[in-house]
């Protein structure tokens, strides 16, 4: 068996210890002698499986008891409907756009009613985060929405914006649990698990227990609405129980590792690495501005296609896997999620250095 460096940016790599942990239950769950995969969500063994997920998140994030977890499917797409859906209740939401994933967001919105444009950084292709410390929110808006980390083009949020009052909404797909974060500033926090966390087809919600109502938009359906998944405990259906029990796994080995804090350290350990290098090299440079650089989506570009496209090539067949940056911008991206290990970061740095003496 030999394992490359996945510096995919989602679905992306995961920490071995846990794909190792469930290699050895596959066959027999812990004397169930059966699969997770084969099992009724309904079991005993499966309630287990997710109250301890949840208890586990909880006590990582420090989630609040007046926030309610819920384990849902469709992905981070799904919600870019079911925020709307559920809590556009004036038919009116601000959205801040920073990237794709933003502005699929507030194109969906549309559909339910006026999502308002209140910032960008479409002007310099996404390579900032706009200031947002004053901006013209609408008095009767419900929320107001950000992507916090964008995954595409490296920016993350370091500062919320100043949301005058109004629930801010997040899509933390790409920087979930890999710092602190203070739930109490959020109205709803939510990211689909594969980039940080476990398999693809499953997104995690927190929300504010008073933003769960029956009070949707006419025609939202049961499956949509988030009063039905929190009535039951996100088993009103069966739910993505395989994801459900890996996102828990990875839970355990983030408290293993110490919390959110110790993770926050050892990706700023990790990140500074690379940007110290990004910034003193003549071949490679960074896309982001400093201040707003993600330290998970780490985007750099050679300024020559063919070079880009060559150190691509190179890198693959060293054990250094999709570097390749999104197919919209170009050049390079490496995702050095939590569970990339910081060799893996030291080793491609090595990697650069040796690519720019033979190509300069
Ligand atoms: C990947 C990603 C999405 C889309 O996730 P799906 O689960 O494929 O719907 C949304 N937002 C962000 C920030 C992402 O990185």
């Amino acid at each position: 068996m030999s394992r490359v460096y996945n510096f995919s940016a989602g679905p992306a790599v995961l920490p071995e210890e846990v794909l190792k942990e469930a290699a050895e239950e596959m066959l027999d769950y812990r004397g169930c002698g059966m699969s997770v995969m084969e099992m009724s969500h309904r079991s005993k063994a499966f309630e287990t499986i997710i109250q301890t997920a949840e208890q586990d998140l909880r006590d990582l994030m420090n989630i609040p008891n007046n926030y309610r977890v819920l384990f849902l499917q469709g992905g981070a797409s799904q919600q870019f409907a079911m925020i709307p859906m559920n809590l556009m209740k004036n038919r009116k939401a601000a959205y801040i756009i920073t990237g794709q994933w933003a502005k699929k967001a507030f194109s969906e919105a549309k559909i339910y009613g006026e999502a308002v444009d209140v910032a960008s950084s479409a002007d310099k292709t996404f390579s900032y985060i706009p200031d947002c410390s004053n901006l013209d929110i609408p008095e009767d808006a419900d929320y107001v929405y950000i992507c916090e980390n964008n995954t595409i083009y490296g920016t993350k949020f370091h500062t919320l914006p100043n949301t005058k009052g109004k629930n801010l909404v997040a899509d933390v797909s790409s920087c979930f649990l890999s710092e602190p974060t203070d739930v109490t500033k959020y109205g709803l926090i939510y990211g689909g698990v594969q980039k940080n966390i476990g398999p693809a087809g499953m997104v995690i919600v927190i929300i504010r227990e008073d933003l769960i109502t029956e009070d949707t938009l006419s025609g939202t359906p049961t499956m949509l609405k988030y009063k039905t998944h929190a009535d039951h405990n996100s088993l009103y259906n069966t739910p993505p129980a395989y994801g459900i029990y890996i996102c828990g796994k990875v839970f355990q080995w983030l408290k293993k590792r110490g919390g959110l804090s110790a993770m926050k350290e050892y990706n700023e350990k990790k990140a500074k690495i690379l940007y110290d290098f990004l910034d003193q090299s003549k071949l490679f440079q960074g896309t982001v501005v400093k201040q707003d650089r993600s330290l998970m989506n780490v985007p750099f570009v050679t300024g020559n296609e063919e070079l880009d496209a060559k150190f691509v090539k190179e890198a693959k067949t060293c054990g250094f896997e999709n570097l390749k940056g999104h197919r919209t911008v170009g050049g390079m991206r490496a995702s050095i999620y939590n569970a990339m290990p910081i060799e893996g970061v030291e080793k491609l740095v090595e990697f650069m250095e040796k690519f720019e003496k033979e190509n300069i």
